[in-house]
């Protein structure tokens, strides 16, 4: 009987001390991501002071300006091998206080060089984050990815106002959704139909573009962009921080590779 309610006390201990250990963890977190913004005094150039532990003054930094003529089309490159289940289902949507942010459950990964990266979340910048030749789109969306080694590859699409799209529809269904606020969705979401049909891309070794920045990030930013109504950025817009993006990081001869299918087949003939 001692030993029974030794077990007792010993187990009820141990729950306690886990519950507080997540507890202090998420308390954590929350403090962490308070701490900067995309303005003023927390604002970007002022990550490093306030991110002591962080890379936000690395030397591969996110994100860059692409410049199309320097990028180099590369022939050992492949087509990005996409797994997206249409069962797949949103768990929750959450705001951040820095984004909007959707996050899924496991089932859609991407293979890169034969290791699967699974599906974590996709979130947005307004306006986007990556330019190219100089041009800022209205909008990018993240699609961020992890192996089991906890390295980052990222899906980027940018958005243009044109035609409203049905996906960006759904994911609107569900707003708004307020700072530090967070819904649960469970239902499923096909991303393929966010994905642009051509998926030629462009891709270089970054970080993440938010503190702490850390330098384990593949890029993949699609060349084709896709289209939103004005009035689903505005949507998104009006819940995220103004600008929530960071501001071109030098490419410190870093190489921006190009992959082009209609130069994939030529070579293969
Ligand atoms: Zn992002």
């Amino acid at each position: 009987m001692k030993h029974f309610l030794f077990s007792i006390l010993f187990a009820t201990l141990l729950a306690c001390s886990q519950n507080t250990s997540v507890n202090f963890e998420s308390n954590q977190a929350e403090k962490h991501s308070d701490h900067w913004t995309y303005s003023g005094e927390t604002g970007p150039q002022h990550w490093t002071e306030i991110e002591k532990q962080s890379d936000c003054n690395g030397i591969r930094q996110s994100p860059i300006n692409i410049i199309t003529i320097d990028a180099v089309e590369s022939d050992t490159l492949e087509p990005i091998d996409i797994h997206y289940d249409s069962h797949v289902r949103i768990h929750e949507i959450t705001n951040n206080g820095h984004s909007i942010q959707y996050n899924f459950e496991k089932g859609d990964y991407i293979i890169i060089h034969g290791e699967q990266f699974d599906l974590k979340q996709i979130h947005f910048h307004e306006a986007a984050e990556h330019t190219i030749n100089g041009i800022r789109y209205p909008l990018e969306m993240h699609m961020v990815h992890a192996n089991e080694k906890n390295q980052i590859a990222v899906l980027a699409i940018m958005a243009l106002e044109g035609q409203s799209s049905e996906p960006f529809a759904f994911l609107e269904r569900h707003l708004p959704v307020f700072i530090n606020e967070k819904k649960t969705i469970d239902e499923d979401f096909d991303l393929n139909l966010n994905l642009p049909d051509n998926r030629d891309y462009f891709t270089y070794s970054g970080s993440l573009t938010t503190p702490p920045c850390t330098e384990n990030v593949s890029w993949y930013i699609f060349k084709t962009p896709i289209t939103v109504s004005l009035d689903q950025v505005k949507q998104l817009q009006d819940l995220m921080p103004i600008n929530n993006y960071r501001d071109e990081q030098a490419l410190n001869g870093r190489i921006v590779r190009a992959y082009s299918s209609s130069n994939a087949y030529f070579a293969s003939k």
